[in-house]
C-alpha cells in the first residue's frame, strides 16, 4: 500500500510541477514516517526513497541506528536544547530552529564536532497561536542573528501551514514565505543559501510547490493515518 501511495503522491507532485512551470527535481519529497515501523520505510527503499522525516528526537535516533546509513534523516518538529546532543550529527537537516537559544547550542555542539549543522528557521506564517515559529516580521532579525554562529548554516525557512479544509486558503501564507526567502537570499548575509523552501504536507502540498516549495513533507499521503494512542 506504502508503495501505491507513494506513486500517487510523486504523480501529483509531477502534475504541480508541470502547471509551474518547474523541474520535478526542484523538489524534495520528505516521507514523514513518525510513528510508523521501520518495516514500512523499508517497503520504500528499493524505489529510491531516501529522505525521512522525523519529529521526535528519540524515534529518529532509534530508526536511525536499524536502517542503512545513506537514509537522510529530517528533523521536523520542536527540538529541545537538551536534546541537541543526541541528534547534532544524525539528522541531515533541522527543519525547526525558531530561536537563537535553540541556534546556539546547535552551534555548540557542532563546534564540538567540528561540522556545520544545516538548519532552517521556521516561520509561522499564519500567526498562529498554538504553532512554534518565529513571526514573519521578526525572521530577517532571527537569520542574521543565527547567521553568525560559527556551527551553524542557515539553508532556508519552513514552515507548518494551518491545518484548513480547502488548501487554496494557504496559498497566501505559502506565496508570503517564498517572498520573504526570495528577499532574504537577495540580501547575501554570510553563511545563508536561503535555497530551501520546505513546506506543505499532505493537504496542501500541491499549492505549496506551485508556491515555490522545494522540499514538502508528507505523512499520511504516504503511510496512511496516524494511530497516536
Ligand atoms: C507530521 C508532520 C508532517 C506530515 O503531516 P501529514 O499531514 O501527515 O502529511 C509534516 N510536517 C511536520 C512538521 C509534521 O510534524
Amino acid at each position: 500500500m506504502v508503495i501505491e501511495n507513494l506513486a500517487e503522491v510523486e504523480k501529483r507532485i509531477c502534475a504541480a510541477c508541470e502547471r509551474a512551470g518547474r523541474s520535478r527535481d526542484e523538489v524534495t519529497l520528505i516521507a514523514v514516517s513518525k510513528t510508523k515501523p521501520v518495516s514500512m520505510i523499508e517497503e520504500l527503499l528499493p524505489g529510491g526513497t531516501r529522505d525521512f522525516g522525523e519529529n521526535k528526537v528519540q524515534e529518529l535516533c532509534e530508526k536511525y541506528d536499524q536502517l542503512p546509513r545513506d537514509i537522510r534523516w529530517h528533523l521536523i518538529g520542536h527540538l529541545q536544547r537538551n536534546k541537541v546532543k543526541y541528534v547534532a550529527d544524525k539528522a541531515c537537516l533541522i527543519h525547526s530552529v525558531d530561536s537563537l537559544r535553540l541556534a546556539e547550542a546547535i552551534s555548540a555542539e557542532a563546534v564540538k564536532r567540528q561540522c556545520i549543522v544545516p538548519i532552517l528557521i521556521e516561520v509561522n506564517v499564519a500567526g498562529e497561536e498554538s504553532k512554534f515559529g518565529v513571526p514573519l516580521e521578526e525572521t530577517e532579525q532571527l537569520v542574521r542573528k543565527i547567521a553568525e554562529l560559527p556551527g551553524i548554516s542557515v539553508q532556508g525557512l519552513m514552515t507548518i501551514a494551518p491545518f484548513v479544509e480547502d488548501p487554496e486558503e494557504n496559498r497566501t501564507h505559502f506565496s508570503n514565505l517564498k517572498k520573504l526567502c526570495v528577499d532574504l537570499k537577495r540580501k547575501n548575509i554570510d553563511n545563508v543559501t536561503m535555497s530551501v523552501l520546505s513546506m506543505g504536507m499532505t493537504g496542501d502540498y500541491e499549492v505549496a510547490i506551485e508556491e515555490g516549495a522545494t522540499m514538502v513533507r508528507v505523512g499520511t499521503g504516504i503511510f496512511g493515518e496516524r494511530n497516536y494512542s
